[in-house]
């Protein structure tokens, strides 16, 4: 049930969380499926909703760096990070206190968590009134494009899901950046609403593993994941039969069927906002072969964007998550 995010609402929600039921929420990021983070029960339902494998840990949420400092052990570098960039889009994975009372099973079994401080209004109020961490990985089906409005949450999970907060697309409309402090050198796990140049400010060196390197603990860096039904063309700079295209740019080539611009004035930061909506909206194998993507330049959100078409055009290994586009084919 999709309901706005009114004072009343995100009351009542807080209510489903304590008594152990999934919320799926806005942050400036994209939707949140969320669930009280030490409740192994609660936990396992997300895992459930979301058919996401269990080798693949959560995001934990709180209000602020207080709070956080209780779940996890942050040295002088994780502080400085959470105090320059909380609220915001930027997870900091961190060994977990032993006497966190965080479920284990968001962790998948590691010692370690990942937690953040969203800066949305409507999250921040949630968490506040929940009044305990709350586990929330993107709302949308394992492996699929994650969900930047309510209706698009509403399409994933129906009435799988106590409730829906609605507050609108999401601002920043990319996941967050995830950086691990456990090692000496920090290690960008996933590229995120955080640029990777601005982070490279604060840490000085920052690690980037190689692809397919840390899969299991970060599920954003499995091979396919993000993918809408139709095959992507990444790069694309000339039409092909039937496809349709999110261009990137003042002009679109000629001889797409459909063309959506991600931002006509080539702001990365623009085109992060619309890429999984616009994604959604032209997800129509019945009028589409394809869809193709104009080059997006590496700079800015424009490395977070590339990330996740890369894995939304990769080959699919069948899973939970998959769909397949056509049933026999
Ligand atoms: P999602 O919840 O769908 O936004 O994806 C969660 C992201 O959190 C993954 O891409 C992982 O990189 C990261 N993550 C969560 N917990 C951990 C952890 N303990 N160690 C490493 N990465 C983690
Ligand atoms: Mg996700």
């Amino acid at each position: 049930m999709i309901v706005r995010a009114t004072p009343e609402a995100v009351k009542r929600a807080a209510q489903l969380l304590r008594g152990g039921e999934l919320v799926a929420f806005p942050t400036e990021t994209v939707y949140g499926l969320g669930g009280d983070a030490t409740s192994e029960q609660a936990v396992a339902r997300i895992f459930e909703a979301k058919g996401r494998p269990r080798f693949n840990p959560l995001i934990v949420h709180v209000p602020d760096l207080a709070e956080a400092e209780a779940l996890a052990l942050f040295d002088e570098r994780a502080r400085a990070a959470a105090e320059r960039f909380w609220p915001g889009p930027l997870s900091l994975v961190l060994p977990r206190r032993p006497a966190s009372g965080l479920s284990l099973l968001a962790s998948a079994g590691l010692d370690t968590v990942a937690l953040r401080a969203p800066a949305h209004p409507v999250a921040q109020e949630l968490l506040r009134a929940a009044g305990r961490p709350i586990a929330a990985p993107s709302a949308n089906r394992s492996g699929r494009v994650s969900a930047t409005t309510a209706a698009h949450v509403d399409d994933e999970f129906g009435d799988a899901i106590a409730l829906i907060l609605d507050a609108g697309p999401c601002s920043i409309g990319i996941e967050s950046t995830v950086v691990d402090l456990t090692g000496v050198v920090p290690s960008l796990l996933r590229p995120g609403g955080v640029p990777v140049e601005t982070l490279a400010g604060l840490f000085g060196r920052i690690e980037t593993p190689a692809p397919g390197d840390a899969a299991p603990r970060a599920p954003g860096r499995l091979a396919s994941h993000y993918a809408p039904n139709l095959p992507l063309r990444l790069n694309a700079t000339a039409a092909r039969p039937g496809e349709a295209l999110l261009a990137f740019g003042p002009e679109a080539p000629p001889g797409f069927t459909e063309v959506l611009f991600l931002s006509r004035s080539g702001d990365p930061a623009e085109a992060a906002a619309n890429l999984f909506m616009m994604l959604r909206r032209l997800d129509r194998p019945e009028e589409f072969a394809a869809i193709a993507i104009m080059p997006i330049p590496e700079q800015g959100l424009g490395r977070a964007i590339n990330d996740r078409l890369a894995r939304a055009a990769a080959p699919r290994p069948p899973s939970p998550g998959y769909r397949p586009r056509r049933s026999g084919s």
